[in-house]
């Protein structure tokens, strides 16, 4: 898909400068670092297509794309709880993602800046940060009107979105 086509078809992905005119050159899908965007950028751009078109969230827009602390980080000028799972899964994915190829589950280094890397990728002089496998899904205590509650998040759909199958492929917790 060209630049065009894409900003055609997901609006929100378009940059503008001061005067109101459309990057062509690139678009927020190029602030997410290389292997990233090559292992899951498409997935995720789906994923906020398919909140965005259950509706309640006018006004969208992409504030931030970042890499922190070797994760990927996303600011939205507005959110929902379906938004923050998307999120927080891919950036969940990414800490486990290479940053330079894509290559999943590959593990942490550390060499004074914390990234993931495959073994060839991995910085020179670096101390591995992770141990095993990545984990089937995590929980989170949400706060809401309704007071407390838990939220699980099942990674596996979006493990199968990115081609990594769960029943066969890699250990997990
Ligand atoms: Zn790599």
């Amino acid at each position: 898909m060209t630049n065009e086509e894409l900003v055609q078809k997901y609006p929100w992905l378009g940059i503008y400068d001061h005067n109101g005119n459309l990057n062509m050159e690139y678009t927020w899908l190029d602030q997410i670092p290389d292997g990233w965007r090559k292992a899951f950028g498409m997935a995720l751009v789906e994923d906020i297509q398919r909140v965005l078109d259950q509706g309640g969230l006018e006004g969208f827009k992409l504030e931030l794309i970042k890499e922190k602390y070797g994760e990927l980080v996303i600011y939205t000028s507005v959110g929902n709880e379906e938004l923050f799972r998307v999120l927080s899964a891919y950036r969940y994915i990414s800490g486990r993602t290479c940053i330079d190829c894509g290559r999943f589950p590959v593990n942490v280094y550390d060499d004074g800046w914390m990234c993931p890397y495959c073994e060839e990728h991995k910085p020179s002089d670096s101390i591995c940060r992770t141990s095993g496998a990545v984990q089937k899904s995590f929980v989170w205590r949400e706060y809401g009107k309704d007071g407390e509650k838990e939220v699980t998040l099942d990674l596996r759909p979006y493990y199968k979105k990115i081609g990594f199958d769960t029943e066969t492929e890699g250990d997990m917790e």
